[in-house]
């Protein structure tokens, strides 16, 4: 543990203790944008929102790579696995004083590293060789921070020819896992306006439902399962080509019943011959259906990029800290796929688990808690990639 572990464990204490949500990300921001000019970075606020792109220029010349972290807190009263809630607090002295708000998805975290990151490689302490951006995106949860941010320009004049980020995982603390030429499936949201009454969307959401190969976890030992389960050869595959399905139903206010269905499918690939097979169900029941948009787009981490960084990674902290994951979780969504769209990069699964003291480190569960060592620990670990990186792109090594 170092002085500025402490402090970016107070940091992330600070913002777990007033979460906002996607869009309202103000004090978040302000804390970050504050700590990044003190460090003394070119600190660019309000990009696509409360978003931040802040620059930070080596000692000598080179290339360009930039580093994400996400801001946004969860809603908990929409947002979170319907787990039992929980009977122990771990944030005591610094839980959410926002009702139906909290960080139980660990941006807090990310938020926390990222500002670690960029403060320890701006001492010069490490040698830098080229130019880092440090991207802080709102409005993670909702898929539209990225976007927003992108929309802006701020980033593609940048340049970045690589981008990493991380996320918090049940994995052990002092772990960290990468997933080469795998990722986060894209979402694809359906609409179906049906003829008929309840009885008609209840057997069509059944016929919907079925097209779905997994659901999602029904508690916290099945959600660390299957966690497990990414780095098992035989299963990984497999896990990693589950549909998953997710469906309500609205009555319009002309009285009209729609049926939204939301399918996350992996490779990007899939969503054509998903969405003929909604298509031909609709007709079958009658229905009309609607594509609000394109589907949102897979996160795919680079297999190149991602395997050097696992055996960066192996090299500096040891191999038994890194993870090596043959699939990625199927069902979340992830904005960094966005940004990836810019560079070639990855993103990484940060253990924030401990087990013995019970904080599960699983996102979007009810009582989502993180072993805060996993702060410095991740600090250490992106600092060093990037840095490799940049050694590694001017032909340093
Ligand atoms: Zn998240």
């Amino acid at each position: 543990m170092t002085n500025l572990d402490d402090e970016l464990i107070e940091l992330r204490r600070e913002i777990h203790h007033r979460p906002e949500l996607a869009g309202e990300e103000r004090e978040t921001a302000g804390l970050v944008a504050q700590q990044l000019r003190a460090a003394g970075l070119e600190v660019t606020t309000g990009v696509g929102g409360h978003g931040i792109v802040a620059v930070l220029d080596g000692s000598a010349d080179g290339p360009t790579v930039a580093y994400r972290a996400d801001m946004d807190a969860v809603d908990t009263n929409a947002n979170v696995l319907p787990f039992p809630r929980p009977d122990r607090v771990f944030d005591e002295g610094f839980a959410s004083r926002v009702p139906g708000v909290a960080h139980l998805c660990g941006h807090d975290l990310h938020t926390a590293i990222g500002v670690g990151v960029a403060r320890a490689l701006a001492t010069g302490a490490e040698p830098v060789r080229g130019r880092l951006v440090f991207v802080f995106q709102p409005a993670e949860e909702p898929l539209q921070g990225a976007r927003a941010m992108l929309e802006s320009g701020v980033v593609q004049k940048l340049a970045p020819r690589e981008f990493y980020a991380l996320h918090c995982s049940p994995f052990p603390c002092g772990t960290i896992g990468v997933s080469p030429g795998y990722g986060l499936p894209g979402m694809d949201h359906v609409r179906i306006v049906l003829p008929g009454g309840d009885d008609v969307a209840a057997a069509f959401t059944a016929e919907v439902s079925a097209l779905g190969t997994v659901a999602f976890p029904q508690s916290i030992a099945e959600y660390n399962a299957r966690f497990r389960a990414l780095m098992e050869p035989e299963t990984a595959a497999s896990i990693q080509e589950s549909v998953c399905v997710a469906h309500w139903t609205e009555r319009e206010p002309d009285g009209q019943l729609v049926v939204n269905v939301l399918l996350r499918v992996w490779p990007q690939q899939r969503f054509a011959q998903l969405r003929a097979q909604v298509e031909q169900l609709a007709a079958a029941a009658g229905g009309q259906i609607q594509f609000p948009g394109d589907p949102f787009p897979a996160m795919v981490n680079s297999a190149e990029l991602s395997t050097a960084a696992g055996r960066y990674l192996s090299g500096a902290l040891g191999s038994q800290s890194v993870l090596w994951a043959g699939a990625s979780w199927p069902f979340n969504c992830e904005d960094f796929a966005l940004f990836l769209d810019e560079a070639p990069g990855a993103q990484f699964y940060l253990g924030v688990a401990n087990a013995e003291s019970g904080m599960n480190g699983a996102p979007h569960t009810p009582d989502f808690a993180a072993d805060e060592r996993a702060i410095g620990f991740g600090v250490r670990a992106m600092a060093g990639l990037l840095t490799e990186r940049l050694a590694a792109r001017s032909g340093g090594r």
